[in-house]
């Protein structure tokens, strides 16, 4: 985003607009941390702002400051299409290709406002009019608030955007682990602990959130952990009566990879998880180093994401698609002996 881009949407946003802001589908702690933050920012100077998720979202974000304003498309479909077909400004968060939005993409597509892209994505499409893409940001809520920075509205910053900032950094960043994690990432998440983001708070309320069933299904995952050490590759797949038999909720198979790839030696892991009633395989898809499971998930598997985290989806049935990984790993096994 160029310094004249940033005035002229700074001229945009001096009189009350209609503004919608869209995060990603299965949207997760960034996306909703993003979108949130970015309401309450532009909620502060007279915009109608309305937020609209393509679905539903886990429970462990069902307490972030205005979750209970976003409108879910799934439910109210009509009043959401009306929304975004006739907004002045169209804000997508946390999303590189209109796919990723669901059945909101082709809304947004035809949607006649000015679109505006905030995200951390590889490889973003051309469909926003301004385009603030950033690979090597640890999380969109980063950029956001690096938004509200080059507008100049630093000062503005309440205690409900830091806490909505604060939530999707941490969560994109497994708790500020990842790689790419940076000093100024820290600098930013203590800057929010200054304007009133309660740092135990947040965490208790994200990963001290859990269900006894969602443990059970992490045991069961555990169970079916495999590793092929001569590939530093691991691997963890659910089935749909696994799924069933453990009362599976949105969000409880989410960050169960992460055991696959802290293998001492693993630096290539995966999840693969059975939705029978989409009829595909959701895989997410880990890694440490230079492996880039962005380009592994693109090639492979209809998905992408970024170097260390991606996902992607297959048609085959489970076995099938865990027969297909295993013969990509040993296609890669250059790479991945390395
Ligand atoms: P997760 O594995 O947690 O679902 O996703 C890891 C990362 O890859 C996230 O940044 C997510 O947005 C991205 N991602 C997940 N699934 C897909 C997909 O099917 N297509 C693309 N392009 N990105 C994905
Ligand atoms: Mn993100």
């Amino acid at each position: 985003m160029t310094k004249s881009d940033v005035s002229k949407i700074k001229h945009l946003l001096s009189k009350p607009k209609q503004i919608v802001i869209i995060p990603h589908k299965n949207p997760d702690g960034d996306a909703l941390g993003s979108t949130l933050a970015l309401y309450h920012y532009l909620n502060l100077s007279n915009h109608n702002v309305i937020v609209i998720s393509p679905n539903d979202y886990p429970v462990f974000l069902k307490w972030l400051p205005g979750e209970n304003k976003i409108i879910n498309h799934e439910i109210e479909t009509v009043r959401a299409n009306d929304l975004i077909t006739s907004a002045d400004i169209v804000f997508t968060l946390d999303f590189n290709a209109l796919h990723r939005a669901g059945d909101i993409g082709p809304i947004i597509r035809k949607a006649n406002g000015l679109k505006i892209l905030i995200d951390h994505h590889q490889q973003p499409d051309d469909f926003a009019h301004y385009l603030y893409s950033d690979v090597t940001m640890s999380s969109t809520c980063e950029m956001v608030y690096n938004f509200i920075e080059m507008l100049e509205d630093i000062s503005l910053i309440t205690a409900h955007i830091a806490t909505c900032l604060y939530t999707g950094i941490m969560t994109d960043t497994g708790s500020f682990r990842f790689a790419s994690t940076t000093s100024t990432t820290h600098r930013i998440i203590a800057n929010l602990i200054d304007k009133g983001a309660s740092n135990a708070f947040i965490h208790n309320n994200v990963y001290d959130n859990n269900s006894f069933d969602k443990l059970q299904l992490l045991g069961v995952s555990l169970k079916n952990l495999k590793v092929i050490s001569i590939l530093n590759t691991a691997y963890i797949s659910l089935s749909q009566k696994e799924l069933n038999a453990s009362n599976f909720r949105k969000g409880d198979t989410e960050g169960i990879v992460n055991y696959a790839l802290s293998i001492k030696g693993v630096k290539f892991a995966a999840i693969f998880i059975e939705h029978k009633s989409e009829g595909i395989i959701k895989i997410s898809f880990r890694s440490k180093g230079n492996f880039d499971v962005n380009d592994f998930a693109r090639k492979n598997f209809n998905g992408g994401g970024h170097v260390n985290a991606a996902g992607g989806r297959s048609d085959l049935n489970l076995s099938e698609t865990i027969d297909k990984f295993l013969q990509l790993t040993q296609d890669n096994s250059t790479l991945l002996k390395e």
